[in-house]
């Protein structure tokens, strides 16, 4: 478990809890709710070690609580998520359980269960008598991406603590304290709101590929040194062979944001640009013609709703870039 991406991000969040244990003002069940990627799990272990930490500035790290907390094994800790798409109404059995064998020497505990919203009726309901005996040192924290799909008697019984959203800049730079490169890690930034999400994508080798492939396109299509077809044809096909329409909205995105870019260069706000260095090679060839930029950001998104149906790839990408450069 990792705590550094929550306390930089979610300061807010961290003083709630520090305020509310302080002044006594737990309350036993919260409902975390926030976009992907906004360290929810995370906080919700680090909420656990403070409860059941031993040692003075709480959660101290140092502790044999601490420690069990973040190998994540520690006994008075449960979690829970969805099995199979949906949590069901025997894990939430199973936690009633759990919590009703309460030894003297641990009456601390707390729960947590992940995508709170995929519970099923009889679950849920199983849930709201469960949070209506909770007492004591007993916590409970549930956690959601989606808060209009809880039901309103779980939200109405809980504390909502929203998460917000990591400013991408953030991201960027939190991955390239982990190693990775300048520009990458703006452009990475762009695409996933979430540092692990993020150093995923490059682990699985396709994304710095396609990262390349929409800068040669890119510079292509600004300089028209060469036909941007062409160009797609011979440093793209590992695309073409790609079945995963994710990568082909990555592909679109990316070169939305370079073109945007451009924009940016155009107005002068430089500070604003992704494409760090590939706008230096594309600069010497931009004019200052902002509505065909406009126009060609329209056509990419055009072409982009496209992707939702079943589609000839080849016949897709030759048709985009010959809408683009005429
Ligand atoms: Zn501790």
């Amino acid at each position: 478990m990792d705590f550094d991406t929550l306390l930089k991000t979610q300061k807010k969040v961290i003083k709630l809890f520090h305020n509310s244990l302080r002044k006594d003002r737990l309350v036993h069940t919260y409902l975390f709710e926030g976009a992907k990627g906004t360290s929810k799990i995370e906080a919700a272990y680090y909420f656990a070690s403070m409860i059941l930490c031993k040692g003075d500035n709480k959660p101290c790290h140092k502790c044999d609580d601490c420690r069990k907390i973040e190998k994540e094994i520690h006994p008075s800790l449960f979690f829970i998520k969805p099995q199979g798409g949906t949590i069901r109404k025997d894990q939430v059995e199973k936690l009633e359980k759990e919590f009703s064998l309460t030894a003297l020497s641990e009456t601390q505990r707390v729960y947590i269960i992940e995508d709170i919203d995929k519970a099923t009726a009889a679950a849920a309901n199983s849930l709201l008598k469960f949070l209506e005996e909770l007492g004591g040192d007993k916590y409970g924290i549930l956690i959601t991406e989606n808060v209009n799909q809880v039901l309103p008697t779980i939200r109405s019984r809980s504390q909502i603590i929203s998460f917000e959203q990591v400013p991408p800049t953030l991201i960027a730079e939190e991955l390239m304290l982990r190693g990775v490169d300048f520009e990458i890690s703006f452009i990475l930034s762009r695409i996933s709101n979430n540092v692990d999400e993020c150093l995923e994508l490059i682990g699985d080798g396709k994304i710095l590929d396609l990262i390349e492939l929409v800068k040669k396109v890119g510079f292509t299509l600004a300089s028209k040194t060469k036909d941007p077809v062409l160009v797609f044809y011979e440093e793209g096909e590992f695309l073409l062979k790609e079945n995963d329409k994710k990568y082909h909205r990555i592909f679109l995105d990316l070169l939305v944001t370079l073109i945007n870019d451009e924009l940016s260069f155009i107005l002068g706000e430089t500070s604003e640009i992704i494409f760090k260095n590939t706008i230096d090679n594309i600069a010497p060839y931009l004019g200052s013609d902002y509505a065909s930029k406009v126009g060609e950001v329209e056509k990419l998104l055009s072409f982009k709703q496209r992707l939702n149906y079943n589609i000839n790839l080849e016949l897709f990408y030759a048709d985009l870039l010959i809408e683009i450069v005429r």
